[in-house]
């Protein structure tokens, strides 16, 4: 393949660009239940299916009153609770009504002091004196979240909790998705074995299929584990081809310039085009990112560097944007950024955009950031300790202790 290494942001851009192509493909829709829903992507607009809140809602334990009528003392003349509606009719001049939050603000009413701000006299109840009540406080109008028929989630929305919360208000009980992407996951490498065989010496266990396994899922995508390819031209060749079937294929290993990589030629064999070949980043600097022909369509592909956690951070940088676009996502949510401030320096690295592994602690007055030792991209201990890896771009020597730095979150 024709040598193509970019920067970080050229290597970014060139995949948002394939992002909006992935966006566009047909989509197979899935009917399932609301409690399985979570980081499903919607293939349908939510809307409300009556007005929100239904009724002008007090947002306070108080009593309902005409404003213009306080400080009283005005009359008690009933109580309302959550699920309840004052019905006898309108509130008159002089009167008040026990409300609870949540509940129907009478009719007449347009504000409701607060249980904490008002006295209480036998069956009379008086503004504190020093506190003021405006018409319309604590109180949320009829229809002033959302009218029947408002759109509520869009098509193409991740379901998160917030967007569980308004489907299940507004009564869906089930919900149109996105079929899951399927992600093929090809490791090679002679070396490799199962992880639950016991190694020989020189072995190394297949630790890239389960990570990638796991980012894949973390997604609400479908991993597709594929059996260990042996560093061979032929059968490098028909495991890329079959992997095809799926929505996209993403490999490890076998990218670097040693004898026996042989992933790129593979995919020159069965005329895949590179979009790069390469990215100025560390770790990962050997990623090859393209499409691949299969029948009648173009698939995409990504050939990961083996190294564990060159695998982790390419697929979180590159593969996790794509799979997200293929999953019918709209917008930029991937890879997941958090800034946050250095507890101790970050190094650079000559000419490349370098990813540290971290410790990332957030509270409400920020989030501390501590980059861990680690003796390079084989480091699979130090990322487990790890939460993400904060970013010294490409032409800083070093972050300082202090320094603002965006950090990269893995999952
Ligand atoms: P490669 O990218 O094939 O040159 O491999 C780089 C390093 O990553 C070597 O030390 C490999 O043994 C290791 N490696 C490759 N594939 C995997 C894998 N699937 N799981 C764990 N380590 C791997
Ligand atoms: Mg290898």
């Amino acid at each position: 393949m024709r040598e193509r290494v970019l920067g970080y942001r050229e290597a970014e851009a060139a995949i948002r660009k394939a992002t909006d192509a992935a966006r566009e493909l047909p989509k197979l829709v899935n009917r399932i239940s609301l409690t399985t829903a979570l980081g499903r992507v919607l293939a349908e607009p939510l809307r409300a299916d009556r007005d929100q809140p239904p009724f002008a809602r007090s947002t306070r334990d108080g009593f309902a009153v005409r404003a213009e009528d306080l400080p009283g003392p005005l009359k008690v003349v009933g109580q309302l609770r959550a699920g309840e509606m004052w019905r006898d009719r309108v509130l008159g001049a002089g009167e008040a009504v026990e409300i609870m939050t949540g509940a129907a603000v009478p009719e007449g009413a347009n504000a409701v002091a607060m249980a904490e701000h008002v006295e209480l006299g036998g069956d009379t109840v008086r503004l504190m004196t020093g506190r003021r009540l405006a018409a319309g406080e604590n109180v949320v109008p009829r229809g002033a979240e959302a009218c029947a028929g408002d759109l509520l989630v869009d098509a193409g929305t991740r379901l998160e909790p917030a967007q569980i919360s308004a489907a299940a208000v507004a009564g869906y009980a089930e919900v149109e998705v996105y079929a899951r992407t399927r992600v093929a996951i090809l490791a090679t490498g002679d070396e490799l074995i199962e992880v639950a065989e016991k190694p020989k010496l020189a072995e190394i266990r297949n630790s890239n299929s389960y990570s990638l396994a796991a980012q894949v899922e973390a997604m609400g995508a479908e991993p597709v584990r594929l059996p260990i390819v042996a560093d061979e031209l032929e059968a490098t060749e028909q495991a890329i081809r079959a992997a095809l079937a799926c929505d996209v294929v993403v490999m490890t290993g076998g990218v670097s310039m040693g004898k026996f990589d042989y992933v790129e030629h593979a995919l020159e064999r069965i005329g895949a085009e590179a979009v790069f070949t390469g990215a100025r980043i560390q770790p990962g600097k050997p990623v090859v990112f393209g499409r691949a022909p299969h029948g009648s369509e173009r698939k995409f592909f990504l050939g990961l560097p083996g190294n564990p956690i060159s695998t982790m951070v390419t697929f979180a940088l590159f593969g996790a944007p794509l799979v997200a676009a293929l999953s019918g996502e709209t917008g930029w949510h991937w890879p997941r950024w958090t800034r946050g401030r250095l507890t101790a320096e970050a190094r650079g690295k000559a000419g490349l955009t370098r990813f540290v592994p971290a410790t990332v602690e957030g509270s409400i007055d920020g989030v501390k950031v501590t980059p861990r030792v680690w003796q390079g991209s084989g480091d699979v201990a130090s990322a487990a300790r790890a939460d993400g890896y904060v970013v010294v771009p490409e032409g800083a020597d070093r972050m300082p202790t202090g320094a603002e730095v965006s950090v990269l979150l893995i999952g």
